[in-house]
């Protein structure tokens, strides 16, 4: 089973569903990520060209630590992501390639403009890659069977499936631990543990989940 993770910007995979990419790790599956931009302008003090490659490098051992197995770096410009052709194409093509059972995308009320460009972009590839049309993407069509999408720091208000992640909540605090250009602005490992902690009070005391809008899903094992 495949698992193919999209996120923004790096820490957004981690932050928005780390846990359940560490469970899918855990369960034997293949976790693959795909940044749309390195997040060269999550900075106020270093430069965009230092950044891109620091934040790559900060991603991978959050990645390694997680178990994930491939990341692909597309290097769109940070704060900036847009709908284009080509890269439409490189999505269908990434999703033709990897075939996975899952994709996780953000929720598409995410208010940073590069979450929705993301929901948007990732969410229109993966019903072009299920067709024979767009012949100038390469690869075989392949429907994605599951969709589900993440929050961020906008929380989503439609909640339709929590995954409890409180037994590997020390593994994600280890992954996000490997941003530290990010974690220099802000504590985002309190800010990840008290989303968990109020999303895991539904499931029971000291539970910690991740909170997910289905895109979409071929059962009804995914309804909460
Ligand atoms: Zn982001």
């Amino acid at each position: 089973m495949q698992v193919l993770v999209f996120a923004p910007h790096p820490d957004d995979d981690v932050i928005g569903c780390g846990g359940s990419i560490a469970k899918h790790v855990a369960a034997g599956r293949a976790v693959d990520v795909v940044y749309l931009t390195s997040g060269n302008a999550g900075s106020i003090t270093i430069d965009k060209d230092t950044l891109g490659g620091m934040r790559e490098n900060e991603a991978a051992q959050a990645a390694r630590h997680l178990g994930v197995r491939d990341l692909t770096f597309l290097r769109q410009d940070d704060g900036y992501l847009a709908d284009t052709p080509a890269l439409a194409t490189t999505l269908i093509e990434l999703i033709r390639k990897h075939r996975p059972d899952i994709a996780y995308v953000p929720h598409a009320q995410d208010r940073h403009p590069d979450h929705q460009t993301t929901h948007t972009l990732a969410v229109k590839a993966i019903g072009q890659a299920s067709g024979p049309h767009f012949q100038g993407a390469r690869g075989e069509p392949w429907a994605v069977p599951t969709v589900l999408a993440y929050e961020v720091w906008t929380p989503i208000q439609r909640v339709q499936y929590l995954e409890d992640v409180t037994d590997v909540v020390g593994r994600v605090r280890g992954a996000l631990e490997f941003h530290q250009s990010q974690l220099e602005l802000l504590d985002y490992q309190a800010m990840k543990d008290g989303l968990a902690q109020y999303r895991g009070s539904v499931l029971g005391p000291n539970r910690r989940a991740e909170a997910f809008e289905i895109v979409t899903a071929p059962s009804s094992s995914f309804t909460q």
